[in-house]
This record gives C-alpha cells, sequence and structure tokens, in this order.
C-alpha cells in the first residue's frame, strides 16, 4: 500500500498476500464445517475467485447481486435485489463475500436479509473497508484492507463498469 504524490495504491502483491492470510484466517475457523460464500455482485467477483482458490476445503459458492447507487453519490439503504441465491441458506454457514463496506447501509440490508432466512452463522469478509465513512454500526469479520475515503477502482470495483480487470486498486481522481 502506497500514497504516492497523495495518489492512494495498493499493488497486486499486496493483495495477493492479504487475500492469502485471509484465507488461512477462514480455513482455520471453519474446519469441518462446509461455508456457504456469498459474494455480492458484481464488485466481489475477484476477490472471491482469488479467496476461495487458497481455501483447501469443502465449500460453496453462491451470488447475490444487488443495485448499487449512482458513482461518486451517497448510498441510501434502499437497496434492490437484482439477482437472489439459489443455495438454501437456512442451518448453513454462511459467509458474505463483499468488495469494499462505505457507509454500511448496503452491507447492513443485505445482512439482515440473509438472517431473517435462519443460517446457522453469518460472517462477513470485505476485501477493503472505508472505517470513517460509517454510516450504520456494522463491521466485517474479516477485512482485508482499512483504507481512507478515496474513491477507488481495480481488482473487481469499477466507475461506470470500466476498471474492475486492474490486477491492482487504485484511487481515481478526475
Ligand atoms: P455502502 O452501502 O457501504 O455505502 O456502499 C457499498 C458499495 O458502494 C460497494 O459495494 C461498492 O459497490 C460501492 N462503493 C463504495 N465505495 C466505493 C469506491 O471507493 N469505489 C467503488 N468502485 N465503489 C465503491
Amino acid at each position: 500500500m502506497q500514497e504516492e504524490g497523495s495518489l492512494f495504491l495498493i499493488e497486486e502483491e499486496r493483495i495477493k498476500k492479504r487475500v492469502l492470510e485471509l484465507a488461512l484466517e477462514i480455513e482455520k475457523d471453519y474446519k469441518g464445517k462446509k461455508p456457504l460464500f456469498i459474494g455480492i455482485l458484481k464488485g466481489a467477483f475477484i476477490f472471491l475467485a482469488d479467496l476461495v482458490r487458497f481455501i483447501d476445503m469443502d465449500l460453496e459458492i453462491d451470488f447475490l447481486a444487488v443495485s448499487s447507487y449512482g458513482k461518486f453519490t451517497e448510498s441510501t439503504g434502499e437497496v434492490e435485489i437484482l439477482k437472489d441465491i439459489q443455495i438454501p441458506i437456512k442451518d448453513r454457514h454462511v459467509i458474505i463475500v463483499e468488495d469494499i463496506v462505505d457507509t454500511g447501509l448496503t452491507l447492513k440490508y443485505i445482512k439482515d436479509l440473509l438472517l431473517s432466512r435462519g443460517p446457522k452463522s453469518l460472517k462477513i469478509c470485505a476485501l477493503l473497508d472505508k472505517k470513517e465513512r460509517r454510516k450504520v454500526d456494522i463491521d466485517a469479520d474479516y477485512v482485508g484492507f482499512t483504507v481512507p475515503d478515496r474513491f477507488l477502482v481495480g481488482y473487481g470495483l469499477d466507475m461506470a463498469e470500466k476498471y474492475r480487470n486492474l490486477p491492482y486498486i487504485k484511487e481515481l481522481r478526475d
């Protein structure tokens, strides 16, 4: 992670190292449990794909797609489910995989929705955490990096559908 001329950047190797650390932690915590990973589309697709390939255990994967608010604007907390999960989560050990927690409104909505379906346990794994922006009381159980309040793209994160394929994360300036 570096602030080059105050431009925030997380290099590819740094991400890979941290994702491996998270994977090993999750593998240890869920030993013998066959967790269900729910990736939040679209932003989490690369993070989830890299994360699960470092985990050597029985697991399942599903995806939930939610509407995101217009970029550079505030999240309202009104989340629309565009694609629901297909695997029933009742009595399952569920891990929500999210790209970034900002105000926390999206994640709070998703967490409450999934909790209402009776999982055995529910944890959150977020690659990035903009802690200073939080509006609701919600925290991820596994966090890759705590980041400053900048608009970030790459490694799944977009700006109007661009930049998702960058192997690193960078700050976007106009
Ligand atoms: P929240 O409801 O926590 O405010 O918003 C979370 C969602 O906002 C993320 O899943 C992501 O789609 C979007 N978001 C928040 N901050 C950023 C950012 O810095 N860059 C990008 N590309 N998306 C962001």
